[in-house]
């Protein structure tokens, strides 16, 4: 029996996992569970699953999710609140296995936490990686953590990486990683188009249903550029050994070519509870609810280059990897603040790679040397992007 931490259990990610853990309730014991804002849905999941911590930051929705619980069955939960429980819910002795699927960089101070305290990782919170890049790489290496990809395309590449294959070494006799795209909402639209976007069109994705964040990054296709810099890390390959081809149908989740011409691929259908159900119960396997690939149906696998040109967040993900240091804080920091914006209808869609590029042109990457200079990265990077705002227009 395992014990599991799932920080953000009320996102996507975390619904799947729960979906994932209730279909194999035998094996979970689940410890803690985090969430933002949605109380309702958390009290829910505290009914069915029982855990015995909850946290919620905001410490006056942690009273009132407190008050709800009183004189209820629930009443023997702790519910903690502050940003440092997050931290605190990672590290207990009694926790095996820690889920970070918590969005954007509100995720790096727990995932790191988690890594120190040596337990198995399954990363979903890829911003968290392209942050702190060698700095979570070396907390899993030196505290002797596990760190399982639950990127659906991370996840396939550790799939075909060879059988006692560890993230974080390099694999031999690897020619590329092949990272496959969907293309997003957008891929075939005209430039005219493009500047018309709308919120709810950005955050309709043909073949995954996510978080509103990670479905703007599809669009713009910044998260295949973050996937891009995920990869790096997670597989200690350059950034010119990563290619990325546009597979509208999103069966293929990607591909390892090595040195004596096989590639290597993991398909199925897509959903995310098939990489969840695989690195919970990683090296074993388990159901994971997801239906057998049809074939028949799928009879027809597309494959084209992206464009740049249209997606220039791409560009940018590439150039921040290659710089090193604090450019991809710096990248992902300005992208946070680009995507906020655009959900708040403050920027248009074609705003986003704009805002990102001027942000980098006018930050200054440093050396990275501990998680001090990545978090003053990370809030000066902020800041400039919010400046740049006026500048793009
Ligand atoms: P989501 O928006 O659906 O859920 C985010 C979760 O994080 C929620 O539980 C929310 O309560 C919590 N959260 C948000 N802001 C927080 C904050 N400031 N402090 C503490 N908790 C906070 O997002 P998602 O789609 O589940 O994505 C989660 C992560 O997984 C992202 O990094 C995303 O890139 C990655 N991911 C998602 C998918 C997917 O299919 N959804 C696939 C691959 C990777
Ligand atoms: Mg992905």
């Amino acid at each position: 029996m395992k014990s599991v931490c799932i920080l953000g259990s009320t996102g996507s990610i975390g619904v799947s996992t729960l979906d994932v853990v209730r279909l194999n309730a035998s094996n979970y014991k689940v410890v803690a569970l985090t969430a933002n804002k949605n109380i309702q849905l958390l009290k829910q999941q505290c009914v069915e699953f029982n855990p015995m911590f909850v946290v919620i930051p905001d410490a006056d929705l942690a009273e009132q999710f407190e008050r709800s619980i009183q004189q209820s069955e629930l009443d023997g939960i702790s519910v903690l609140s502050g940003k440092e429980s997050l931290e605190f819910v990672c590290q207990l002795e009694i926790v095996d296995v820690v889920v970070a699927a918590i969005v954007g960089a509100a995720g790096l101070l727990p995932t790191l936490a988690a890594a120190k305290a040596g337990k198995v990782l399954l990363l979903a919170n890829k911003e968290a990686l392209v942050i702190s890049g060698d700095l979570l790489m070396s907390a899993v290496s030196e505290n002797g953590a596990t760190l399982l990809p639950l990127d659906s395309e991370h996840n396939a590449l550790f799939q075909c990486m060879p059988a006692a294959y560890r993230t974080g070494e390099p694999v031999k006799g690897l020619r590329r990683l092949i990272l496959t795209a969907s293309g997003g909402p957008f891929l075939h639209a005209s430039d005219e188009e493009l500047s018309r976007v709308t919120v709810e069109q950005a955050c309709a994705h043909p073949n995954w249903s996510m978080g509103q964040k990670i479905s703007i990054d599809s669009a713009t296709m910044m998260n295949k550029g973050l996937e891009v810099i995920e990869a790096s890390y997670l597989f200690s390959v350059d950034a010119d050994d990563i290619d990325v081809l546009v597979h509208p149908q999103s069966i293929i989740h990607s591909m390892v070519d090595y040195i004596d011409g096989s590639v290597l691929a993991q398909l199925g259908n897509p959903d995310m509870r098939t990489p969840i159900a695989h690195a919970l119960s990683w090296p074993d396997r388990q159901p994971s609810g997801v239906s057998a690939l049809d074939f028949i149906l799928h009879k027809q696998l597309s494959f084209e280059p992206p464009s740049i040109d249209k997606f220039p967040c791409l560009r940018l993900a590439y150039e921040a990897l290659k710089a090193k240091g604090t450019a991809t804080t710096i990248l992902n920091a300005a992208n946070e603040v680009a995507v906020d914006n655009f959900l708040n209808n403050k920027i248009s869609f074609t705003d986003i790679p704009k805002l990102i590029e001027k942000t980098m042109e006018r930050s200054e990457v440093k050396t990275v040397d501990s998680i001090a200079t990545v978090l003053l990265a990370d809030a000066e990077a902020r800041e400039q992007a919010t400046t740049c705002i006026g500048l793009i227009k």
